[in-house]
């Protein structure tokens, strides 16, 4: 029987971002550990590799795919209450020991990490998206920029039937990947896990590549969101969190900062459970250093109006959220304050259609034709 490297190295086909070097060594870009690889040799991800010269890439595949609700991402200032269709593929460039999607992402790496890959096109999965009333199309679960290639062809056949296009992303980006989506993501959410390069380095990764690709996410005009999980004892500092929202600030204080509640997974079992003090700690931390929209996640409920969204003008409520149920809308149809005309910072329809799921749910295979591969 085939091992799951056997099954997804055929799962694969040239990809575009990369360089050749002298001696059939390449460098690839689609994230920022810029793996230089000689003949033969894998990159940190596991799943882009050099066979005789190419950098081959996955393709042609799916990890799993679900509909989320887009307040689940999270995007809270994108298209409210839409339907997300997302799909992941498998691996990542970081090993986070408290992944939540540890099956998917850590194949290759972890044995216990099985999960065979689903054969799918890009227009099986379009298809499958507007049959069931997606607005948005996005890639998450796995890392989505080791799997760059793919999901623009991908978002290439959302675009033609109107939908629009987001990645859920640890941000560990390099300027020519971002180059390379530009034309074809909408929206980028990053998952900014620490303001210390130690912390970095212990999830596989380093900060500075991390900032540098938020400081050019938010310079190109894609429309950015930043997610913490508020890890006890890992990086709730008040000078870390300090400094943490100091700098998204300072890009910009219209983007919106989810700090997130934390519960033991995978690996880390440790710390205790983020609590809804902690949360409305840090959300405090977060405002008084300049961010307008702060939103506290994960407790349903338990953070006050931190899950509303409130115009930065007038304070008017302009969307109550109570998880991710949309529980009224009042953004006006130019994606403006309804008390006090401000505009309001994000991407918005003229009309608020409603909301088609408040909960996630896996998607049926009318149209989209997945079956193993092995
Ligand atoms: S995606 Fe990142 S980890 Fe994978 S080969 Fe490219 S540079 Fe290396």
């Amino acid at each position: 029987m085939s091992t799951l490297a056997d099954v997804l190295a055929r799962q694969t086909r040239e990809g575009e971002l990369y360089e050749r070097l002298a001696d059939g060594r390449l460098r690839c870009y689609a994230c920022g550990h810029c793996c230089p690889l000689p003949y033969g040799a894998v990159g940190v991800c596991k799943v882009r590799f050099n066979q005789g010269g190419r950098l081959m890439v996955p393709w042609g595949y799916v990890g799993g795919v679900q509909c989320d609700p887009i307040e689940k991402k999270p995007f809270f200032h994108a298209y409210p209450g839409a339907l997300a269709y997302s799909f992941g593929m498998l691996g990542c460039d970081l090993h986070c020991a408290y992944c939540q999607n540890w099956v998917t992402s850590q194949a290759l790496r972890d044995p216990a990490a099985v999960a065979p890959p689903l054969a799918a096109s890009p227009d099986a999965l379009v298809e499958d998206a507007v049959s069931l009333g997606a607005r948005v199309l996005v890639s998450t679960y796995n890392e989505p920029l080791i799997t760059s290639e793919w999901a623009v062809a991908v978002f290439k056949a959302a675009k033609a039937a109107g939908l629009a296009t987001g990645y859920v992303s640890n941000g560990n980006g390099t300027p020519e990947v971002l180059d390379y989506l530009r034309p074809w993501v909408d929206l980028y959410k990053v998952d900014l896990k620490s303001f210390d390069d130690r912390h970095y380095r212990q999830l596989g990764g380093r900060l500075e590549p991390i900032l540098d690709t938020l400081r050019r996410l938010h310079a190109m005009g894609f429309w950015v969101e930043v997610v913490t999980l508020l890890i006890p004892g890992f990086n709730d500092s008040r000078d870390e969190l300090a400094r943490l929202t100091t700098f998204l600030a300072s890009i910009s204080a219209d983007i919106p900062w989810h700090v997130t509640a934390f519960h033991g997974d995978y690996k880390m079992q440790e710390p205790d459970n983020t609590t809804a003090e902690m949360l409305l700690t840090a959300a405090d931390i977060g405002r008084a250093n300049g961010l307008r929209y702060v939103y506290a996640g994960n407790l349903p409920g338990e953070v006050g109006d931190l899950e509303d969204t409130r115009c930065a003008q007038c304070g008017d409520l302009l969307i109550a959220r109570r998880g991710y149920f949309i529980r009224q809308y009042r953004v006006t149809a130019d994606g403006g304050c309804p008390g006090c005309g401000t505009t309001v910072p994000g991407r918005w329809d003229a009309r608020f259609g409603g909301q088609l799921a408040s909960r996630p749910f896996v998607p049926g295979s009318r149209s989209l034709a997945v079956h193993r591969t092995r």
